[in-house]
């Protein structure tokens, strides 16, 4: 499958996912302040994160799957800071709510949230599967983390559950606290994940790796003369610009070729990379440009 389409299908499948967690997340929020049961606001506050996630992983796979155009930074950036800023808000809600709310007496949440969360169980499990095998056929990392994390939601998402059962029928509403708190947690750890894409797609920033550089400069010389180089993450992936002078004899059908090819091996290179933008001048330009940067410099 060529990489551009794989792409395309892990971001579409990400905008899905990320819609219908969504949609649950919303039904959830207006039953929870419906039975002012914290254990389903809080699922609720956790699926929003999770939509959050999806979204703004999609949206970068999706712009790394438009092949031959540069990666439009400035959108990336605007999503990412949107997305950002909109799930600092519902932390700092889940924050006061916590703060708030907690207590270890109360009614318990009704019964009927057993097979709710269950049925949320079922969906995190699904994803997990889908994500799993799916890992093994488009080698996208953002897949394995994400099916990692599917993993652990379902967890909790059944103890959601089980901890519904324990406050009905043993009478320990405690069961929900702890569940509550436990959620939060690993909330918290997910905010942290996201914030470090969500700021790496912010500020487009720079990606050291002295290894993987010399081993895209030894490809790039098969075509011409390397004249700069940079790797930038774009979210949790890189993306490759690189310009290059090659000999003003060259025709552009051979240029073509060559070009495609040194972007298909670059791709090969890491996993995370999603995007490589070749732009090409002719050697004497480029002697040129030297000569300016000289005069400049002595000026
Ligand atoms: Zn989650």
């Amino acid at each position: 499958m060529r990489p551009h389409i794989r792409l395309w299908i892990a971001s579409l499948y990400l905008f899905i996912m990320g819609t219908i967690s969504l949609a649950y997340t919303l039904i959830e929020l207006v039953l929870g302040v419906m039975y002012e049961s914290l254990l389903i606001i809080g699922d609720a506050l956790h699926g929003f994160m999770d939509a959050a996630i999806a979204y703004v992983s999609g949206f970068g796979l999706y712009y790394a799957s438009r092949r031959g155009r540069s990666f439009p930074w400035e959108v990336y950036r605007l999503e990412s800071l949107v997305t950002l800023l909109s799930v600092l808000a519902v932390l700092g809600f889940y924050t006061y709510m916590l703060v708030t709310s907690t207590r270890l007496e109360g009614t318990p949440t009704p019964l009927w949230a057993a097979p709710l969360f269950l049925a949320g169980a079922a969906l995190t499990y699904a994803m997990y599967v889908w994500e799993r095998r799916n890992y093994q056929t488009l080698k996208l990392t953002v897949l394995k983390a994400d099916a990692l994390h599917a993993k652990v939601d379902t967890i909790l998402s059944a103890g959601f559950a089980a901890a519904v059962c324990a406050s009905n029928f043993f009478k320990l509403f405690a069961a929900e606290m702890i569940a509550v708190i436990a959620a939060y947690c690993y909330v918290l750890y997910e905010f942290a994940r996201l914030s470090r894409d969500a700021t790496y797609g912010i500020l487009g920033v720079l990606y050291r790796d002295p290894a993987l550089e010399g081993k895209i400069r030894e490809k790039l010389l098969s075509i011409g003369k390397p004249l700069n180089l940079k790797i930038r993450r774009a979210g949790s992936f890189l993306v490759v610009y690189a310009l290059i002078a090659v000999s003003p004899e060259m025709t552009v059908g051979q240029l073509h070729v060559l070009r495609s090819r040194i972007i298909r091996s670059v791709m090969k290179l890491h996993p995370l990379v999603v995007h490589v933008d070749i732009k090409i001048i002719p050697k004497r330009k480029a002697r040129k440009r030297a000569e300016k940067q000289c005069i400049h410099a002595h000026m």
